[in-house]
């Protein structure tokens, strides 16, 4: 048909969920940008009017209600959601030390928005995925996720360290794994991506390539052809090992 296909992004007001927001409203996707801030996800939805239909939803991960609200009020605007990108992240904790002494405050603070947001995003947006006619759900990982690599002889992770926020990559990845499965008679496409080494305030832009260029990948897993993997775990270079 002539529907616009829609999008959500989750912490889109800036760094890699912003960039992704643009790029698929460059793509002529309806995008609903996910903010828990109203002020300043209105400022950035302003920012990208240029690029495309691009609105602001309130959105916390971690708050049922939010998240709940934001349902109900994107499905006042559509019937579907071909697009759903589990973008939002922290990385708290820094300097904190290796697993035998991190904080399980900073573990638990860490899950809490990385992987129990984007289970109870993905759970309560299911139906209106489901109801698209090819959805897509993008996980946005990263490679400190990898155990693969963790546990590789030549791991250029080993170093690094805190603990928290890689083990929250693994288990969004084991999200990935578990609803390709459950999906797999569906058109629905999920998969995780680890979006490169990128400048944002999640690691005091020291990244060394532009958010632009992260979201690349994403947007890539987020507009996937039918035939494309799903329950995957890939990088811009292609797959990466879990
Ligand atoms: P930023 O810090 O720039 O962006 C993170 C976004 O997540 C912000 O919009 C932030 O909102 C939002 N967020 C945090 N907590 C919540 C919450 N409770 N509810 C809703 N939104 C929330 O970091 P990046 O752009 O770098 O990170 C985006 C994703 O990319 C993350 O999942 C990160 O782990 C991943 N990633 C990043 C890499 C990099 O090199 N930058 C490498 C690999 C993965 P607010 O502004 O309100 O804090």
């Amino acid at each position: 048909g002539t529907t616009k296909r829609t999008a959500l992004v989750t912490g889109a007001n800036k760094g890699i969920g912003f960039e992704t927001a643009r790029q698929l409203a460059q793509q002529s996707f309806t995008v609903w940008l996910g903010c828990r801030d109203q002020g300043r996800g209105e400022v950035a939805a302003k920012e990208l009017a240029d690029d495309g239909d691009v609105r602001f939803v309130g959105l916390d991960v971690t708050d049922t209600e939010s998240v709940r609200a934001a349902v109900a009020h994107i499905s006042d605007n559509i019937g579907a959601l071909d697009v759903l990108v589990n973008n939002a992240g922290v990385a708290i904790g820094e300097g904190e030390g290796l697993p035998s002494i991190v904080r399980l405050e900073t573990i638990r603070r860490t899950f809490d928005v990385n992987f129990y947001g984007a289970l109870r995003v993905t759970q309560e947006f299911s139906p209106l995925v489901q109801r698209a006619q090819a959805g897509r759900i993008v996980n946005v990982s990263s490679m400190m996720g990898s155990i693969t690599t963790l546990v590789s002889p030549d791991n250029p992770l080993g170093q690094f360290p805190a603990f928290a926020y890689p083990a929250s990559k693994t288990l969004i990845n084991a999200l990935t794994g578990w609803f390709a499965v459950e999906l797999n008679d569906t058109p629905i496409e999920i998969n995780s991506v680890c979006p490169g080494y990128n400048a944002t305030d999640l690691n005091n832009n020291l990244g060394t390539q532009h958010p632009s260029q992260g979201a690349k990948v994403v947007v890539r897993a987020a507009t996937l052809p039918a035939d494309g993997p799903s329950g995957s775990f890939f990088d811009v270079n292609g797959p990466v090992g879990w």
